[in-house]
């Protein structure tokens, strides 16, 4: 057991975190109001080999591993998460899904060019009566000769409206309920499939969110991704890797607004004195810097089991959590930190506090990775 970062993860980060400063930070409260998704940055983002960390470097990936690319998405996010969250629906639900259970042929063509940023991926399971529930997707799928034709609608997808590639569930076997879900690769431009309406978000407003809708949508064989209906299943699988990212981009979000408070409680003089050297404020920051240490550690035994090739259903479940939670109390404390300061838009711990929020819901909410954590206790206990 080692807790030291290696060099090339040191260096990783250092590189990272010069691009999100210089390419990132002086538009992030632009984007955030106008809702501007940052197209060109993720296309940067390819060329630097950060949309395909943790694929193959045969396959156009970085060759990389779990603990580097939650190190990735913790730079990106410490600056803005909604770059955070692009990268990591694109890289650990999308990508990871056509990687992991996809076919030679799937993987050859698309994780090159989803690697290379060419191509951005968006994953869809989430529908409007099917959240945490997921099992109760109503999309279907219906074979029709050779081919399969999809009718229904996503909803809530990160990437939707920009993505080239989507990996979505539907059911083909309605009477095998979780046994009875496939997932199909639709790219775009395929007749019948398109993005519909954009949510208008709390937070993460950079990124999109929202519809996918399927209306006699026709593809054929070739798309149907992973077995016959275990698309569900793998989803599950593909959730314990994507919970990983969740959790770094909590870490990252949690970072950005520690780092400010605790820049901001040295300069801010109250009585005199700057408030850093209030008892009451240093308990706030020892506390915060206890949850981000405690927030990484679970969330690199995570990545480094993943590495292993381990089922981390438990322990990503646990970091997501746990990741989650932490990053919710560090933001609020940081706007506490700075006072009326934090409750206005010059400062960058607000937006924190807004974005961070996500982390407790996408990819299954606190409240779900109890259960998940749970049955996985009483299955060993
Ligand atoms: C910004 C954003 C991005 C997202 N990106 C994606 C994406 O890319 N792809 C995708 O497929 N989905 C995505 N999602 C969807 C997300 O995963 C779901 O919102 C989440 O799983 C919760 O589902 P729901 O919103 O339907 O809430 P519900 O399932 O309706 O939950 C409502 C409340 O009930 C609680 N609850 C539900 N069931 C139980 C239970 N059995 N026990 C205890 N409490 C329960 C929940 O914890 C929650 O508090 C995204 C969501 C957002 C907001």
């Amino acid at each position: 057991m080692t807790f030291d970062y290696t060099a090339d993860q040191v260096q990783l980060r250092k590189a990272v975190r010069e691009f999100a400063e210089g390419e990132i930070a002086p538009h992030v409260m632009e984007w955030d109001e106008a809702q501007t998704f940052p197209l060109e940055v993720v296309r940067k983002l390819g060329k630097l080999g950060y949309m395909g960390a943790i694929f193959p470097e045969e396959l156009g990936g970085a060759g990389l591993g779990y603990i580097e690319y939650a190190i990735i998405i913790e730079e990106l996010s410490r600056v803005d998460g909604s770059v955070g969250i692009i990268v990591a629906a694109h890289t650990s639900l999308c990508s990871n899904h056509v990687y992991k259970m996809g076919s030679d042929e799937q993987r050859r063509k698309y994780i090159p060019k989803l690697a290379s940023g060419e191509w951005l991926g968006c994953w869809s399971l989430t529908e409007p009566e099917a959240g945490s529930d997921a099992a109760g997707t109503r999309t279907k799928a219906v074979r029709d000769g050779d081919d399969w034709v999809l009718n229904g609608a996503k909803t809530f997808t990160t990437n939707a409206h920009y993505a080239d590639v989507c990996v979505a569930m539907a059911v083909t076997d309605r009477a095998a309920a979780q046994h009875g879900i496939s997932a199909f690769i639709a790219d775009r431009g395929t007749p019948g499939f398109r993005a519909g309406k954009k949510e208008n978000k709390l937070g993460l407003r950079a990124s999109a969110t929202g519809e996918v809708i399927f209306e006699n949508c026709r593809l054929g064989a070739g798309q149907l991704c992973g077995k016959l209906n275990e698309g569900f299943v793998d989803s599950l699988k593909v959730l314990d890797g994507g919970r990983v990212s969740i959790a770094a981009l909590a870490i990252g979000m949690a970072q950005g607004a520690y780092d400010a408070a605790l820049r901001y409680s040295k300069l801010r003089k109250q009585f005199g004195r700057p408030i850093s050297e209030f008892q009451t404020i240093q308990n706030k920051l020892v506390d915060m810097a206890v949850d981000l240490d405690a927030a990484r550690l679970l969330n690199y035994r995570a990545g480094s089991m993943l590495d292993q090739g381990k089922r981390v259903t438990r322990e990503s479940s646990m970091a997501k959590l746990f990741a989650s939670e932490a990053a919710v109390r560090i933001a609020n404390e940081a706007v506490q930190i700075h006072g009326g300061y934090g409750f206005i838009k010059d400062y960058p711990v607000e937006k924190f506090y807004r974005d961070v929020k996500l982390c407790t819901i996408g990819e299954g909410t606190s409240e779900i990775q109890r259960l998940v954590i749970a049955r996985q206790l009483l299955k060993s206990g």
